[in-house]
Formats: structure tokens, C-alpha cells, sequence
């Protein structure tokens, strides 16, 4: 009897916010209860629930978290008898019976620190450190609001920036994704990394291994212990040229397989994976050979880069909206310098011809957007990419999910729905499965089983 009038009282609770997509309601402890500090139980009920991409979605789950981390997974809607406990609980609880439930979602390759547009060269120069970590909070509240709970930034042009970033965000300062940072990219003097490229002479002082700009093994060892003791969480490394930097250098390798060995083996020592920027083939293949953990973008690999990949247990992360956005802003008069502008035409074509080659091949491919080339906050239209080269919107969802974070070494703590995980997920109306640009409508953001409302209305 008890337990129906517990019951009773919860749907009479949910009945009265059930009409809003994401509706949330508290309700507060029971009061004379002395302290110890009260369990905190966030009480999602599930239309549908795909807990585990790849496995069939399940309907009318209720998932169960406690304290920010998933309890467990029931059937229907009733939930735990939480108000049971001996300490008082604080119990939030999210209607989401009309919607589609899945993990948050996890992007390897984001730039927190920068939004790509004609006048960034010059705002680099002008603004100041703290200005620019608050442009990052703002960008980094799109990239949670968009539905990724988690995002890998690989590299900035101030390694302490986003680092404070992420501290600031997992210290609850501010409202922002996991974020896994590489700090400053390790590049050669002159090469894709180095921002004071297309300056003239003296300008700048001579940039250096601390800063990230190595030649040689020894400097290339320097670089990466400095990111580390820095507080990088992996090590970003600029295999080939690159599109965007104003370098008029190509896109083939520019590290010495001397440089990239040193690189990696110092990383892998000091408990830290390797993410290997590369276009041409030559880089992608050496830089797989030193032991990279992972290729970005891939855009020239060949039937020996696929045979590395899979004998490395390597990861492809293809990067699919920066070529289609880039391929736009170049015929924008004056987005981009026209060597960047060229070397941006070159590459776009090439894209989905090569994610369907690596897909087809079965590597093992990580979602990532290379998002600030494109604008934060549009992350998931990568997905619509990854189906038209070839991909089920399954698959592409558990890039996004469980192979990402497999990538990222936090595949117990993310990925899925499922006890003992950290308890984010996201929803939106329809089926993903069907129509993979749902995700382009999140509905509604839980990280860390509290409800993140929008910044700025859906
Ligand atoms: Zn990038």
C-alpha cells in the first residue's frame, strides 16, 4: 500500500510537467533529517532508450543516477523506491517519455580556443589570454548544448587557455563538456602549428619546444614533457602540412620518422596517446609506424595506410565537416589567404572518397569534426557526412559513443548507458536510426546527471 501511495505521488508529479520536450522537476528532501550530505538521485524516464549503440533500443526505460553516475536501467517507469533511503534524498526527475534517449555524445576533435572566420589572424593578435578563455566558455556551452558531453580539443594556440578551460569547467566554474585537451600541437618550425607563419621576420620571438615548435628528436622530446608537465591530457601532433595554416608547404609529411618515433615514445612513456594531424600519404604512413593512436583528417591514405591502421590498432578520425566547410569558405572572396584557399580546394573532394575507403576497409573509425573550423555548436551535421559516405546511422552513432570513447581511454567512464558510468545522455523527438539528422535537434543535454538547460533557446 505504501509503495502505490509513493508511486502515486510520483506520477502525479511527472503528470503535472509532462507537456514541455525536457521537463524537469525537484522534489526537496524530507525535512528533520540531521546531515550526513543527501544522495542525489536524477530519475530519467525513456520513451526510448538506445543504452548501448549497436544493441536494439529498448522502450519505456527508466534510467536511474545517482550522485552523477548511473545507477541503473529499469524497465517501465516506476523507478527505484528512493525515498526510502535513510539520508533524505534530493531526487530530480526528467520527463522524457515522448523522446529517443541515447549517450551523450563525444567529439575527438574540436579547437575550443578559435571560430574559424577572415578576422581571426588578426583577433589572435589582439586579444588578451582571459578574453580569450571566455570566448572558449562560450564556445565550449555550444558544443555541450549541441549534445556533446565530451569533446577532445587538439590544440591551441595558448596551451594554458584551454587547459584552465577544462579545469574551470570540471571544477563546476562554468558549464561546459568534458574536455580531454592536448594543449599546444607539437609542429615544426614553420609547419602546420606554428601561428607566427606569414608574419614578417621578428615580429614575434623565435617560437620554441616549450611553446610546441620542435626540430629534431631532442627538441620533439622537450615539446611533448613540457605539454605534460603543462597538463595536457594527449599530445596533438602535426604529422603533414595542414590546410588552414599559411604555411606554402603542401600537405605531405613534414616530421622525420626520427622526429615522430621520438614523439610518440616519449607520450606512451608518460601515460599519454598520440593524435597524428596528417593529409599526405607519406605522413599518414610514417606517423601510423611511429605508433600514433590516431590519424586526423587521413585525406590521401592508400591501401598501405589501411593495412597500418588495422595492424596498429590505429584510429581514423576523418574529420568529414571541416573539408565540406572549408571547400565553402574558399570560394568566399577573402575568407581565407589564397594559399590556404588553394590547398582547401585540393582537399574537400578528396574526403568521402577516403572515409569510404577506411570505412569499407573496416577501420576503426572515431567521430570527430574538427569543429572551429566550422562553427561551434553545428558538431552533428558530421553525422549526415558519415552516412552519405557510406556508414548506417548506427554505425555513425557508436563512432560518436563507444568507439570514441575507446579513442579517448574513457571507455568506463563514457560511451554507453549503463551502470557505473558517468551519467550523461542526451534526447531528441525521432528515431536517429531513420533519420541520423535528428541529432541535429537535441532536445535536451544531461551531463553528470544534472540537466543542462540551453544557453540560448533551441
Ligand atoms: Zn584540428
Amino acid at each position: 500500500m505504501k509503495k502505490l501511495v509513493q508511486s502515486a505521488k510520483l506520477f502525479a508529479l511527472i503528470a503535472l510537467c509532462s507537456s514541455a520536450p525536457c521537463t524537469l522537476a525537484r522534489q526537496d528532501a524530507t525535512p528533520g533529517q540531521p546531515a550526513p550530505a543527501p544522495n542525489h538521485y536524477t530519475l530519467v524516464r525513456c520513451g526510448t532508450l538506445l543504452a548501448v549503440p549497436g544493441q536494439p533500443a529498448k522502450a519505456k526505460q527508466t534510467v536511474v543516477i545517482k550522485n552523477g553516475i548511473i545507477d541503473s536501467v529499469l524497465d517501465g517507469f516506476d523507478g527505484p523506491n528512493v525515498r526510502a533511503e535513510q539520508v533524505a534524498p534530493i531526487i530530480d526527475e526528467i520527463d522524457l517519455r515522448e523522446q529517443y534517449v541515447l549517450p551523450g555524445l563525444i567529439d575527438c576533435h574540436v579547437h575550443l580556443t578559435m571560430e574559424f572566420d577572415a578576422s581571426l589572424r588578426m583577433r589572435d593578435l589582439l586579444e588578451s589570454d582571459g578574453f580569450l578563455a571566455l570566448r572558449a566558455t562560450t564556445y565550449a556551452r555550444k558544443n555541450l548544448d549541441a549534445g556533446f558531453t565530451t569533446v577532445r580539443d587538439l590544440g591551441s594556440g595558448r596551451a594554458q587557455v584551454i587547459l584552465d578551460v577544462r579545469d574551470a569547467i570540471k571544477a563546476g566554474f562554468v558549464v561546459g563538456p568534458r574536455v580531454v585537451a592536448a594543449g599546444h600541437a607539437i609542429s615544426i618550425t614553420g609547419g602546420h602549428g606554428d601561428g607566427t607563419t606569414g608574419f614578417r621576420e621578428g615580429l614575434f620571438a623565435m617560437p620554441n619546444p616549450e611553446g610546441g615548435i620542435a626540430d629534431g628528436p631532442d627538441e620533439c622530446r622537450k615539446a611533448v614533457r613540457n605539454q605534460i608537465k603543462l597538463g595536457a591530457d594527449v599530445i596533438k601532433v602535426t604529422a603533414t602540412g595542414g590546410v588552414l595554416s599559411a604555411a606554402k608547404a603542401g600537405l605531405a609529411q613534414q616530421y622525420f620518422d626520427d622526429e615522430l618515433e621520438a614523439i610518440v615514445t616519449t607520450a606512451h612513456s608518460l601515460q599519454r596517446k598520440v593524435a597524428a594531424h596528417a593529409h599526405g600519404v607519406d605522413g599518414i604512413n610514417a606517423a601510423i609506424k611511429a605508433g600514433v593512436d590516431s590519424i586526423e583528417h587521413g585525406t590521401y591514405l592508400d591501401d598501405d595506410s589501411i593495412a597500418l591502421f588495422k595492424g596498429r590498432n590505429c584510429y581514423h578520425v576523418p574529420t568529414l565537416l571541416a573539408s565540406a566547410t572549408v571547400a565553402a569558405n574558399a570560394e568566399v572572396s577573402g575568407f581565407y589567404l589564397p594559399q590556404v584557399a588553394e590547398k582547401a580546394r585540393l582537399v574537400a573532394p578528396k574526403s568521402i572518397e577516403m572515409f569510404r575507403k577506411s570505412h569499407e576497409a573496416g577501420v576503426k573509425i572515431a567521430f570527430g569534426t574538427d569543429t572551429g573550423v566550422s562553427p561551434h555548436g553545428q558538431n552533428a551535421r558530421e553525422f549526415a557526412l558519415m552516412v552519405k559516405g557510406g556508414m548506417t546511422p548506427s554505425e555513425a552513432i557508436r563512432s560518436a559513443t563507444i568507439v570514441a570513447s575507446q579513442l579517448l581511454g574513457l571507455e568506463k567512464e563514457i560511451g554507453t548507458i549503463e551502470t557505473g558510468k558517468a551519467g550523461d545522455l542526451i534526447a531528441v523527438k525521432g528515431d536517429p536510426t531513420q533519420d541520423i539528422t535528428e541529432l541535429e535537434r537535441v532536445t535536451c543535454v544531461v551531463k553528470g546527471g544534472v540537466h543542462i538547460p540551453p544557453s540560448s533557446p533551441r
